[in-house]
């Protein structure tokens, strides 16, 4: 027996091919999709209330802190913590009451009545009685060809993950927010000279981190400068920038983008109230979303905070939310 799907932009081959499965469907009380803090911490929030949450880990097991180094501002970890460990950690505290956390990444959703339909990884076909949306956000990027070209040889999205690499080397990082200024004044810590390039003649980031920026002797603000090029042989050797008209040259080792993420919400588009930027929209207050039995948490929520904590905060919320909302069903 196979489901129907309605059209979906993103993944509508996929659906088509999944329309025609024919595969038994598993009964799934609590769907978590998405393994970051939100989705561990609804996952340990939902074991322990009986819910017997299945989680599939996606693209990314574990989430974006999987990608960090040290994180030192998550409670309870005094001496801080790595960000892969502190996902294996919650893993582990989900698994112990009962959690099933699965390889897997959900391929196509119908949302339009409960059961859910979802399908993962374009077979294995699920009915589930709620769904927990903890697909948090992934690291926008410039759109240079030239930034493609040197992905993974200079040009990075996470300079706490590759910074090491270019310890007493020159850098630049793109952006203005306060991740680029952390980015910054992290690799000024490394490295010999970071270049921070701003299209704008200001910074965004908050004061303090400005403040920060701009004491850093290692690091040369550059405003209202854009990236035309990223150039090299094989790897990252310079950058083209462009300050109002006029070319500039840098030489450079590594290339960080630090300009924003893209909340991963395309695949619930069709039937979630999704804000203009891509945010699943809850209500007010909650961890509803405008389909009862549908609740969202952690960055693909959240444009402003986007901390593992409050990532964190919002699973915990998700899944009592979902309790509650299983409760009246009976
Ligand atoms: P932001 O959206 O705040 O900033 C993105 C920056 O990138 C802006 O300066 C923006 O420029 C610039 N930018 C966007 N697109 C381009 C482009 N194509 N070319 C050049 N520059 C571009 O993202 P962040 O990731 O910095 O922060 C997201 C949120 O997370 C914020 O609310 C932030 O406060 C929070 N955060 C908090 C931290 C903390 O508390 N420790 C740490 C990190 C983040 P423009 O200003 O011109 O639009």
């Amino acid at each position: 027996m196979g489901f129907e799907f309605k059209k979906m932009e993103s993944t509508e081959n996929k659906n088509q091919k999944d329309f025609n499965l024919d595969a038994d469907i598993e009964k799934i009380k609590c769907l978590i999709i998405g393994s970051g803090p939100a989705g561990y911490t609804a996952a340990i929030y939902a074991s322990r209330a009986n819910l017997s949450p299945v989680i599939y880990q996606g693209l990314e097991p574990g989430g974006q802190l999987t990608t960090t180094t040290e994180v030192d501002n998550f409670p309870g970890y005094p001496e801080g913590v790595t960000g892969p460990v502190m996902m294996e950690d919650l893993k582990a505290q989900a698994e112990r009451f009962g959690a099933d956390s699965r390889w897997g990444i959900v391929s196509s959703v119908d949302l339009s009545k409960r059961p859910f339909k979802v399908v993962v990884d374009s077979k294995k076909q699920i009915e589930a009685e709620s769904i927990i949306i903890s697909t948090g956000a992934t690291a926008k990027y410039l759109g240079l060809d030239s930034e493609e070209k040197y992905k993974g040889a200079g040009v990075s999205a996470c300079a706490t993950c590759d910074g090491f690499f270019y310890k007493g080397k020159n850098v630049a990082v793109v952006g203005g927010g306060d991740t680029a200024a952390e980015e910054a004044t992290y690799l000024a810590g490394l490295c010999k000279q970071v270049y921070l390039i701003i299209r704008k003649n200001y910074m965004r980031a908050s004061k303090a981190m400005v403040e920060r920026v701009e004491k850093t002797e290692n690091i040369t603000v550059l405003y209202e400068h854009t990236t035309k090029e990223i150039t090299g042989s094989n790897v990252v050797e310079g950058a083209t920038l462009d300050y109002k008209g006029e070319e500039v040259k840098i030489e450079i080792d590594g290339f960080f983008v630090a300009i924003g993420h893209t909340p991963q919400s395309g695949l619930f588009k069709e039937w979630i109230n999704i804000d203009n930027e891509g945010y699943i929209q809850t209500i007010s207050g909650t961890s509803k979303t405008n389909i009862e039995g549908v609740f969202a948490a952690g960055d693909v929520i959240d444009k402003d905070y986007k901390q593992a904590i409050t990532a964190a905060g919002s699973g915990c919320k998700a899944a009592i939310d979902t309790e509650k909302f299983l409760a009246e069903q009976k």
